[in-house]
Formats: structure tokens, C-alpha cells, sequence
């Protein structure tokens, strides 16, 4: 089949309507933090784009007393009727506003335009118009006759979906009546910092929402705050256990949502064309830089060889390169740090015997790229089949009968998501009956609403976002 050359199809960089400089948002304004700026750079080209204003530890405290203030005089006190208001004019805002958001997001994390434009920005607005919809009905939610907020919740969210992860966080919280002091990663501040002017646009009360740029650090002085009744952590697993660590012993309340090593299970009975694009979103969205990517492929194998070749092919057809054109399939990896450890993982796949294919691909000689990557032959004691690359490299493994794949598919300490390709609706049930594992996908991957509640088992953490369920983690119930 001919693979058809594409014309450039940039979208603008003017959109983002990028400044020089950004500013922590405390109080309801834009203030001078006393941490060291921070340089954000794109990581396609690996050129600054601003400077950004960093937070201290006595910047944690003037938020955490602001969004404590808010909390006692206005936000708890106010209607869920009011409240929802302000949730939907927010969704509004991120719609109106979306090509920037969208434009801003792919230049600062680097993935490419068609997902931020057609998944990120607006899902993030979906996340406020759902929970704008429950903010008034708590009560009808089943946590009893009168479920009460919290109080101030600490967020720390990860790099790798800079917006979506912050709407996972601050829509349920503000629905149900908290307020928030949010840190977004050093790498990818700016989209949270577009939605401060969002929550002035809002006209939302001050210190109902708190943005504060820095580094681990900050987070950690979030999460040991006295003040803090409620922390929500997204990012690694070593960094969630040791937030785990810091908060026993509190009042504080916690949900992790952590890593992820998710099984995508191919049957002999299964649509394989349908199958091998499934598995092709499941590992490279984003550049593989998600928690319940599918980077372990469980393929029957009567099959093994026809789905490796199909896959191959239909991999060797993206286009990696400029975020921002808009046929780029797949981006840049976010950041040097990041690169270096799929590079170093990708060699622990060669060291331990695994056969490796790259795509052929060009990839840009300017930024932080890695050529889409199958590994064949892989054997569960690997490392490639048990750590988390958080890049765009999928492990390929074979199983006979369904007992073994459900045995392969729960061998990692991990339990995020899992993916099932069959046309048999009865294994689709029995498969997802006997997977440890938060999210189960049937004959699809990466699917994403909020109304489904995500979250892991084992260390993928505990606690979920999203749904009815979501919200008894910012509720005393
Ligand atoms: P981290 O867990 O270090 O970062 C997540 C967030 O936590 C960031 O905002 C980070 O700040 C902050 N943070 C770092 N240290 C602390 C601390 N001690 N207390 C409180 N907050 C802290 O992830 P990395 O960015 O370092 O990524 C490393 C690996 O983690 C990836 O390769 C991937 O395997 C995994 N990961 C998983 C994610 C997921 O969605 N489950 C998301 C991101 C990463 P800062 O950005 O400034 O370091």
C-alpha cells in the first residue's frame, strides 16, 4: 500500500498568545513568588518560552491561609446552585479559549496538536460541565443526606497531561465545595497558569483556586502544610509512597494515582485491523507518557507473528515530529530527564535479549524525540516487561490459553488499566472479572470520560477520579 506524503500543516504559534513572564496565582491575582524563575522550554526545539515566577515554602503558607479564608467565608457556605455557576462558566472559558489552551499545551509538553486540540483541552472542559451538573445534588449522590466538603485540598499534578490532570483534580474538589492550592510540574506550568486567568474571567472569589509553580519541593511543602485537609497526588510511584509516608499519622486524607505496566490482551477470535490501531493508540498517545498506557502487548500466539507484521507496518506509517503540524502523529518527549531513562531502559530491552524494532521514521535531529520502538520476544522477568518506560516503546509478549494471559496480565506490581481484544462478549466478561486492574477496556483503549471513575490497585495507588465515586474523595461521608 503507498503511504501518501503530507504537505506542512502548522498550526500558529501566535495563538498561545505566549508572554515573557508568569506568575504564581494566589488570592485571586498574579503575585511575584520568592522562588527561584524558572525557565519552561519547548522540548521540540529545546528553546525557552517564558520564565515563570516560582513559589516558597512561605508563598505555601500565604496560599494555604487564602484558600482556607475562601473556604470559611465563602465556598462552603455557598449553594451548590451558585457553585455550579462558576464550574460552567469555567467550562466555557476553557471552550472559548480552547485553540490557545490547545497551542500552549503542545508547545510547552511537546505532544502533538491533534491530541491537545481533539483530547485534552476538551476533555479538561468536559470534566467542569460534569461536575458543574453534580455540584447541586450531593446530597442525592449517596453519601447520605448531607455530605460536607473537606476543607482546603493540597493537588500535585504530573507533566505529562499539564490541563486534563488539573481538571481531574480541580473540578470534583470546587463541585463539592473545597477549595485548592494546586502545584503544576516544573516542566509544563504554563496551561495552569492560563487557567488562573480563566478563574478571573470567572470572576471566581479569590483563594478559591491557588496556582503555585516550583519545583518537588513546593509539592512537599504542600503536602506537610498543618493547614491541608486533603492531598491528591498524581505522578510516579516513588513520590506517591513517599507522600504516603508523610501524611500517615495526620488527619489529612489522600488519593494516589500512580503508575502503571497496563496489559493489552489480543485473542485469536479478535478484529485485527481494529486490534493493531487499538494497540497503536494504547502505547503511542501521547508519546506513551500515560499511566494506563497499554506498553504491555499480550498477543495470543497463533497470532503473534500476522499482528507483528500489521504492526509493524501500521507503525511505520506515523510521523513523529513538530507538535504542532497537525498530521504529527507523534511528538516530543517532555523533557532531556525523560528521554535519557527510556533510552536507558531501551537498552536494558537489547542487554536482556529482547529483539528490538525501531521505525524507520525521520525524526527531527533538534529536541527531545524517540522513533516509535516494538520489542518482540520479551520475557516477563525483563525489565522492559515489569518497570514503567513512560515513552513511546511497547513490549510484546505471547500467552496460549486465557488463564495464562489473566496470569501474565497480573504479574507486575501494578494496576491501573488493562485492554481486552476478543469478539466473544463472555471472555470479555470473565477476562475483566479476574484482571487486578482499575480500568478495563473491550476492543478499544484509552477511552476517557468523566463520568467513569479511574483509578489503580496495588501500586497504582488508591482512591478514584471521576464519577459518583470520584467525589466521595473530597467529601466527610
Ligand atoms: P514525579 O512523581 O516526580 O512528579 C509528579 C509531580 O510531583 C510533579 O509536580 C513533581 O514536581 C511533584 N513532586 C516531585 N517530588 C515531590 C515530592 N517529594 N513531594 C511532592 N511533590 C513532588 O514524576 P516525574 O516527573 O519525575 O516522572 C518520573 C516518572 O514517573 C516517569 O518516568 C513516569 O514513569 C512516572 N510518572 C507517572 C505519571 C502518572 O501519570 N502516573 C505522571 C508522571 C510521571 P516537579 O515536576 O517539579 O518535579
Amino acid at each position: 500500500m503507498p503511504v501518501f506524503e503530507y504537505a506542512p500543516a502548522p498550526e500558529s504559534r501566535a495563538i498561545a498568545n505566549l508572554k515573557d513572564h508568569y506568575k504564581p496565582f494566589v488570592n485571586g491575582e498574579f503575585v511575584d513568588g520568592s522562588g527561584e524563575p524558572l525557565k519552561t522550554i519547548n522540548p521540540a526545539t529545546e528553546e525557552v518560552l517564558a520564565e515563570v515566577g516560582t513559589a516558597s515554602k512561605s508563598d505555601v503558607d500565604t496560599a494555604v491561609k487564602a484558600a482556607r479564608k475562601a473556604y470559611d467565608s465563602v465556598w462552603s457556605k455557598m449553594p451548590g446552585t451558585e457553585r455550579a455557576k462558576y464550574l460552567f462558566r469555567i467550562a466555557r472559558l476553557i471552550q472559548e479559549r480552547s485553540r490557545e489552551l490547545a497551542v500552549l499545551e503542545s508547545l510547552d509538553n511537546g505532544k502533538p496538536i491533534k491530541e491537545s486540540r481533539d483530547s485534552d483541552v476538551p476533555t479538561a472542559a468536559a470534566h467542569f460541565f460534569y461536575h458543574a451538573g453534580w455540584a447541586d445534588k450531593l446530597e442525592y449522590a449517596g453519601y447520605g443526606p448531607n455530605p460536607k466538603p473537606l476543607g482546603v485540598a493540597g493537588q500535585i499534578i504530573p507533566w505529562n497531561f499539564p490541563l486534563l490532570m488539573l481538571a481531574w483534580k480541580i473540578a470534583p474538589a470546587l463541585a463539592t465545595g473545597n477549595t485548592v492550592v494546586l502545584k503544576p510540574a516544573e516542566t509544563t506550568p504554563l496551561t495552569a497558569l492560563v487557567f488562573a486567568e480563566i478563574c478571573q474571567q470567572a470572576e471566581l472569589p479569590p483563594g478559591v483556586v491557588n496556582i503555585l509553580p516550583g519545583a518537588g519541593d513546593i509539592g512537599a511543602s504542600i503536602v506537610e502544610h498543618a493547614d491541608i485537609d486533603k492531598i491528591a497526588f498524581t505522578g510516579s510511584t516513588d513520590v506517591g509512597k513517599a507522600i504516603q509516608r508523610q501524611v500517615a499519622g495526620t488527619a489529612k486524607k489522600l488519593t494516589l494515582e500512580l503508575g502503571g505496566k497496563a496489559a493489552n490482551i489480543v485473542f485469536e477470535d479478535a478484529p485485527l485491523d481494529q486490534a493493531v490501531d487499538g494497540i497503536v493508540n494504547g502505547i503511542f498517545f501521547n508519546q506513551g507518557h500515560v499511566c494506563c498506557a497499554g506498553s504491555r502487548l499480550l498477543v495470543q500466539e497463533s497470532i503473534a507473528d500476522e499482528v507483528l507484521e500489521k504492526l509493524r507496518y501500521r507503525v511505520s506509517t506515523l510521523r513523529i515530529g513538530d507538535p504542532l503540524d497537525k498530521n504529527t502523529d507523534v511528538g516530543a518527549i517532555n523533557s532531556a530527564e525523560q528521554l535519557a531513562k527510556i533510552r536507558g531502559l531501551v537498552e536494558s530491552g537489547d542487554a536482556e535479549g529482547a529483539q528490538r524494532w525501531t521505525s524507520p521514521c525521520p525524526v527531527p535531529d533538534r529536541g527531545f524525540f524517540f522513533a516509535p520502538t516494538v520489542f518482540a520476544n520479551v520475557h516477563q522477568s525483563m525489565r522492559i516487561a515489569r518497570e514503567e518506560i513512560f515513552g513511546p516503546v511497547l513490549s510484546v509478549l505471547t500467552f496460549r490459553t486465557p488463564d495464562e494471559a489473566v496470569a501474565k496480565a497480573n504479574n507486575t506490581p501494578y494496576g491501573l488499566s488493562a485492554g481486552i481484544w476478543t469478539e466473544k462478549g463472555s471472555r470479555i466478561l470473565w477476562m475483566a472479572n479476574q484482571l487486578r486492574a482499575g480500568v478495563v477496556w473491550a476492543n478499544t483503549f484509552n477511552r476517557f470520560d468523566p463520568a467513569a471513575p479511574f483509578g489503580g490497585y496495588q501500586e497504582s495507588g488508591f482512591g478514584r477520579e471521576g464519577g459518583r465515586t470520584g467525589l466521595e474523595a473530597y467529601l466527610s461521608v
